[in-house]
């Protein structure tokens, strides 16, 4: 299949002008490197997907110029792929059953010597016979990733070299719903996905993507995907943008008098030296278009005045 570019945005609420920003950058990277670009519905989260919502973020993505090259996949159609891929991965020995209550996995990281942020292990070497005893209390296990603390390194597109440690993330939850984290590589690899431009928020499960990647595709396809992860925008506050702060999204900011050509003249102004001078357009951005030389540092977007 031939390289494709991406943006996978949750259909749980509308597009914010830094959503926008990445999928243009997405569009924009794919674009310039003659890539397809494939756009996905991560609806997983049955209870906070809608499907009005998908649809109108797609209206978005088109507004501001995005193309994409194939019917847009949802993932709440794909149950039976990422059944395969738990599958694979349960056969291979490099799952496991975890009986920890999300209170007991709070207790456990506030523990000296934790890793921030990641699970710490409790249920990795738990006997056949504990897990029975638990079962009989009557828990429900979710399967993790056994990540057995192995390390990936990459060469980020935006950030430079990088390294991340593999977390032993929830592949499935107890209740048999399949993590973002599962669903995302299955998907990427199924769909030929080459190029990741996403927001910085996600560089830390980069580490244990590749190596997913690497037990359901094969070594070669965990190094053939590169990654880049843009700044994320930013309110005057300095918090991550969010509805609460004003006309964000497309809609909002047409009410409030700027029309669409202007918000993607803003988010173009915004790329610095990424996008070639006088670009007006998204399609006049793709020639000379260079993502590694987008600005580090947070886009902090001021809305117009008056919201
Ligand atoms: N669906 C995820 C989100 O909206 C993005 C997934 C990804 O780009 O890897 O945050």
């Amino acid at each position: 299949m031939s390289a494709a570019g991406r943006f996978a945005p949750s259909p749980s609420g509308d597009l914010h002008v830094g959503n926008l920003r990445t999928a243009a950058l997405a569009w924009l990277a794919a674009r310039a490197t003659h890539r397809r670009f494939l756009v996905r519905v991560e609806d997983l989260d049955a209870q906070r997907s809608r499907a009005d919502v998908a649809a109108r973020q797609l209206d978005d993505l088109r507004a501001i110029g995005l193309t994409w090259d194939a019917e847009p996949v949802l993932q709440s159609s794909r149950h039976a792929a990422y059944a395969a891929a738990l599958a694979v991965l349960r056969d291979g020995g490099d799952t496991y059953e975890c009986y920890c209550t999300r209170r007991e996995i709070r207790e456990a990281q506030s523990a000296p010597h934790a890793g921030a942020g990641r699970y710490p292990g409790t249920c990795r070497t738990l006997s056949a016979a504990d897990g029975a005893a638990l079962r009989a209390a009557g828990r429900r296990p979710a399967l993790r990733l056994r990540g057995a603390d192995v390390g990936h390194r990459w060469d980020d597109l935006v950030l430079g070299p990088c390294r991340g440690v593999v977390d032993d993330v929830v592949l499935a939850r107890a209740d048999g719903s399949v993590s973002y984290n599962l669903a995302v590589v299955v998907d990427d690899l199924w769909q030929g996905v080459d190029q990741i431009v996403r927001g910085d928020d996600l560089a830390e499960q980069t580490a244990t993507q590749l190596h997913l990647a690497g037990l359901l595709g094969g070594g070669t396809a965990a190094d053939a995907v590169e990654y880049g992860h843009v700044p994320l925008v930013v309110s005057t506050a300095g918090s991550r943008l969010a509805k609460r702060d004003g006309a964000v999204t497309l809609a909002d900011l047409a009410a409030a008098g700027v029309p669409v050509a202007d918000v993607v003249r803003r988010i173009l102004a915004s790329c610095g030296r990424a996008v070639p001078e006088g670009a007006r357009t998204l399609d006049a951005a793709v020639a000379g278009f260079d993502v590694s030389a987008l600005p580090r540092a947070p886009w902090v977007f001021v809305p117009p005045v008056g919201c």
